[in-house]
């Protein structure tokens, strides 16, 4: 069986090692547009060892990406968080992030008194004897309208964008409830169902009780040789031939060529990839926007005065600082620390938001600084910057909207049509690395399934 599968990031990777794995003598052609593989996952040589400039962390609860990298022989190379915590700066101050939410949202005012208002506190108290939220059981709507419209914009500004700005490189407006939390969607679900008066108070309540309690320190994994160690991995055991600096426009080819084709492309190269072969699919992933960022790491000689946690996320409706996001790798990640000195992964953009980008990169390392000094109180001008490496993401991340988990259902729907054709990838299987990964090991499964 000839197999081609075009794009070289994570989904693209794992389809390849997949398939090996279920078809031993299969010729795998992998096509990439750069000059390396690995996508959003970018491992960089800094001086004193490899750094992550891409995606830094995996969530190590998911037993499923736990058993893949075992199965990889890669299992060994994981290592897992301090267990610090983050800090959320507003209103030009830092505060601990608060307990008792979900992706930022509240079920009582209770743990978020220092950071919002007394209006904002009262309105969260008061939410759940206000009239029930109009919610279509299955549906989805947008995830900043709704908690704007029960708790008020400062919930939504700083804590669930401030949280999901991170994640997603998205404000919560521009981001679905279900799309991004799946399972406060499956609460609202459920009280909808069940008759009871849908509320975010009840829906939040009922998710915190059912919490369980983490068994380890650290939700997040990493690998100690950062994320090469993973797409290295997959490579390599892949057998697969790669070609690198190809950019594919037509999958015409491809098709006559092999006896599959998997595209593992983000959605709009899909849009373009399909546009003859399947113009149904190809008009819905041209819906699918992107965010883009750009991360900027910053070596220290000295940590002294760096604050003893993970990082701070910046609320949506801070004006004196441009960054979105701080991370302290050096204190995040144990390994990391143990190289000395201090590692900060310094973030800036969002979806409709790319001006960090276009900034020139002294530009863009002197607002970091400053950014750092302002939140933290760090001058790490002082502290001696012994490396700096600027990754832009432009295109980054997918944006999770209210419609997104729609139009990927009607890009299936539409690619069903088509024999020996799949898509994986962030936009199709959620962000996450675990996530890409069982949805790229799903697709290999299909494509390969009457093999
Ligand atoms: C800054 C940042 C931080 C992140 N942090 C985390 C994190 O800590 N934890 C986590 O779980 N996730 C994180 N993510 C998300 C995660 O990295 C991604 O969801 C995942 O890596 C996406 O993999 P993918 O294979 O779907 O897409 P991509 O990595 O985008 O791979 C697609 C590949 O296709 C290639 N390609 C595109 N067009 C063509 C073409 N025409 N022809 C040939 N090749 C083409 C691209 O060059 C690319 O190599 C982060 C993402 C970003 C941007």
């Amino acid at each position: 069986m000839r197999v081609a599968i075009i794009g070289a990031g994570l989904a693209g990777l794992s389809v390849a090692f997949e398939v090996r794995q279920l078809v031993p003598d299969a010729t795998i052609d992998v096509f990439e547009a750069t000059d390396r593989i690995g996508g959003k996952l970018r491992t960089v040589a800094f001086n004193d060892g490899p750094t992550d400039m891409g995606a830094e962390a995996f969530l190590a609860i998911r037993s499923d990406a736990l058993e893949f990298f075992e199965q990889l022989g890669i299992a060994d190379r994981v290592v897992h968080g301090s267990g610090l915590s983050s800090l959320v700066y507003s209103e030009g101050a830092l505060h601990d992030l608060p307990q008792g939410q979900i992706m930022g949202v509240p079920a009582s005012s209770e743990s978020v008194r220092a950071l919002v208002s007394a209006e904002t506190c009262a309105l969260i108290d008061a939410e759940a004897t206000a009239a029930p939220i109009e919610w279509q059981v299955g549906g989805d709507m947008s995830l900043g309208e709704l908690v704007t419209s029960r708790f008020g914009q400062e919930i939504t500004d700083r804590l669930v964008s401030a949280l999901l700005g991170g994640v997603y490189s998205c404000l919560a407006e521009d981001l679905g409830v279900r799309a991004t939390i799946p399972f406060l969607a499956a609460a609202l679900d459920r009280l909808a169902e069940s008759g009871e008066p849908v509320t975010l108070s009840a829906a939040v309540r009922g998710l915190l009780e059912r919490r369980p309690k983490p068994s380890i320190k650290s939700v997040f994994g990493a690998f100690e040789g950062g994320y090469a160690t993973l797409y290295e991995a997959l490579a390599e055991q892949s057998g697969a031939d790669i070609h690198i600096d190809t950019f594919v426009t037509s999958l015409q080819k491809y098709l006559q060529d092999y006896d599959r084709v998997l595209v593992a492309t983000p959605a709009p190269t899909a849009a373009v990839l399909f546009k003859d072969v399947c113009p149904e699919a190809s008009v819905e992933l041209k819906q699918v926007q992107l965010a883009s960022s750009v991360v900027v790491g910053l070596k220290f000689d000295s940590d002294a005065g760096l604050p003893e946690h993970s990082g701070v996320l910046v609320a949506a409706d801070a004006t004196d600082v441009k960054a979105k996001a701080f991370t302290f790798s050096s204190k995040k990640w144990p390994h990391l620390g143990a190289r000395g000195g201090a590692l900060v992964r310094v973030s800036f953009g969002r979806f409709g938001d790319d001006s960090a980008l276009r900034l020139d990169e002294d530009e863009l390392v002197d607002i970091a600084l400053d950014d750092l000094q302002t939140v933290t109180g760090f001058d790490g001008r002082a502290a001696g910057v012994s490396e700096i490496f600027v990754q832009p993401w432009y295109g980054g991340l997918p944006r999770f909207s209210e419609t997104h988990l729609d139009t990927v259902a009607r890009v299936r729907e539409a690619l069903a049509d088509i024999e020996h054709v799949e898509v994986a990838g962030a936009w199709a299987d959620g962000v996450g690395v675990p996530n890409v990964i069982a949805g790229a090991r799903a697709a290999a499964r299909r494509l390969v399934s009457d093999s």
